[in-house]
C-alpha cells in the first residue's frame, strides 16, 4: 500500500467508528474527573481498546488511571496522547474528553495498518495534565523510553500550530518568627508578615528586570490572626514562569534571593516548598508540526500560527514529554473563535457539534501524520535532528 492508500483507509477506519468516537468523547465530557480520579474514563478507553483487540496495560507507570495500549511489531514507535482530566467546578472547560476521544480514533486507525506499514503505535492515557503533571511522572516511569516521536492535538477558539507555552514552577514560601503582645513588647516579636510583606516588594521591583515573557505572580495564603499578635507565621503562593525551563531556573534563583531578602530583614525563617511536578516549555519542531498542518488543510482546516491576537499562552506537562522526544501540541478549533479554554461556553462547545468535528477531525489529522513518520523515507530522522538541535539550544 503506497502512503495514499493507507491514509484513505485510516480514514475509512475512524468514519467507520465516528459514533462510537464520539459517544466516548460525550461520555467522558459528562463524567467529569480530577487530577488522578479518572477511573472512568481510564476504563471506559481501556475496556474498548482491549475490545479493538489492543495489548492494553492498565494502570501503567505506577499511575491508577494511566494506560498504554500498543499495536505493531516492527518499525518506529509514534505515541499518541490522550489526555481526560477536567476541571473543578467547571467540568471538561478544557475539552480533554475531546483530546481522548480524537487519539482514541487516531491510534485504532494506526494500529489498524502499523503492520502494513511497519510501524508502531503507543496509545498512552495520560492521566491529570491539570495540575497533577500526569505525563511528568510518566516520563520518570519509562513511558517514553523507546518512543520515536509523541502527538497530541488540543481544542481551543482556533486552529493553531501550537500553544504559547511557558515552563512553570509553583512554590509555597512560609516565614516563621516570632510573636508577641504587639503593643505590650514589641521589641520582643519578629514580625512574619513583614517578611513575607518585604519578599513580596523585592518581588515587585524584580519584575521590572525580568524578560518579557517571564511572570511572576504570588498571593498571601496567610498573614497572622489578630493586629495585636505579632505574626509568628506567614505565607505565600507563588506562580514562576518563563519561556523555557533553563530560564525557568535563572528566575527561580533571583525569586528566591527576593524572598530570602524579606527574611534576613526582619530576623525571620524562610522555607520554600516547591511544589512537583514542575511543567517545561514546548520544544518546537517545524518539521513535524508542518505534517499536521498539511494533514488539517487536507480536511478544510487553517492552521494558523499563534499571533498576539489569535492565542493560546498557557503550560502544559506535554511539554515535558516534548523535551524527550519530538512533539507536537497543535490546537483544534472546537468553539467559536475567541472562546477561551477554561470558560463554561467552552466546556458547552466541547461536547456540541464543533467539538464533534473536532474530535473526527483531529483524528483523521493524527493518524495521517502518524502514516507519514512511518512511511515517508528519512523524515522521522529528520525530525529527530530537529529536535536534537532544538533541546540543545534551550539548554
Ligand atoms: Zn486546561
Ligand atoms: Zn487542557
Amino acid at each position: 500500500m503506497d502512503l495514499d492508500a493507507v491514509k484513505h483507509r485510516m480514514a475509512e477506519e475512524i468514519d467507520r467508528r465516528a459514533d462510537l468516537l464520539l459517544d466516548v468523547s460525550h461520555r467522558i465530557h459528562a463524567e467529569p474527573e480530577l487530577n488522578f480520579e479518572e477511573h472512568h474514563a481510564h476504563d471506559l478507553l481501556c475496556d474498548l481498546l482491549e475490545r479493538e483487540g489492543l495489548a492494553t496495560e492498565r494502570r501503567a507507570h505506577g499511575l491508577d488511571t494511566a494506560f498504554v495500549a500498543t499495536a505493531g511489531t516492527s518499525g518506529p514507535t509514534v505515541a499518541v496522547c490522550l489526555e481526560y482530566d477536567a476541571l473543578p467546578g467547571i467540568g471538561h472547560a478544557c475539552g480533554h474528553n475531546i483530546i481522548a476521544a480524537a487519539g482514541l480514533g487516531a491510534g485504532l486507525a494506526a494500529a489498524a495498518v502499523a503492520d502494513t506499514c511497519g510501524g508502531r503505535v503507543a496509545i498512552v492515557g495520560t492521566p491529570a495534565e491539570e495540575g497533577g503533571g500526569g505525563k511528568v511522572l510518566q516520563i520518570r516511569a519509562g513511558a517514553f523510553a523507546g518512543v520515536d516521536a509523541a502527538m497530541m492535538v488540543h481544542p481551543a477558539g482556533a486552529d493553531l500550530r501550537g500553544m504559547d507555552t511557558v515552563a512553570i514552577h509553583r512554590c509555597l514560601a512560609t516565614y516563621r518568627g516570632e510573636s508577641a503582645h504587639a503593643a505590650a513588647a514589641p521589641e520582643r516579636g519578629r514580625n512574619a508578615l513583614d517578611a513575607a510583606v518585604l519578599g513580596y516588594v523585592n518581588v515587585a521591583a524584580l519584575r521590572q528586570h525580568i524578560g518579557p515573557a517571564e511572570r511572576i505572580h504570588g498571593v498571601f495564603t496567610e498573614g497572622g490572626d489578630k493586629p495585636n499578635i505579632v505574626p509568628s507565621r506567614a505565607q505565600m503562593e507563588w506562580y514562576v514562569r518563563s519561556p523555557t525551563v533553563a530560564g525557568l531556573q535563572v528566575l527561580k534563583e533571583r525569586v528566591i534571593a527576593c524572598l530570602e531578602a524579606g527574611a534576613t530583614a526582619s530576623g525571620c525563617d524562610l522555607e520554600l516548598d516547591w511544589l512537583e511536578p514542575p511543567y517545561a516549555d514546548m520544544v518546537p519542531v517545524q518539521t513535524f508540526c508542518d505534517l499536521y498542518v498539511a494533514n488539517a488543510a487536507a480536511l478544510g482546516r487553517e492552521v494558523l500560527a499563534p499571533d498576539p491576537d489569535n492565542r493560546v499562552v498557557g503550560s502544559t506537562d506535554m511539554g515535558d514529554v516534548s523535551y524527550e522526544v519530538p512533539s507536537i501540541h497543535p490546537m483544534i478549533q472546537a468553539a467559536d473563535p475567541g472562546t477561551a479554554i477554561h470558560t463554561e461556553a467552552f466546556a458547552a462547545f466541547a461536547a456540541g457539534p464543533l467539538g464533534d468535528r473536532a474530535v473526527v477531525d483531529g483524528a483523521k489529522a493524527m493518524a495521517w501524520t502518524v502514516a507519514d513518520l512511518w512511511m515517508q523515507p528519512g523524515l522521522l530522522d529528520a525530525i529527530t535532528a530537529e529536535h536534537r538541535e532544538q533541546v540543545a539550544a534551550r539548554r
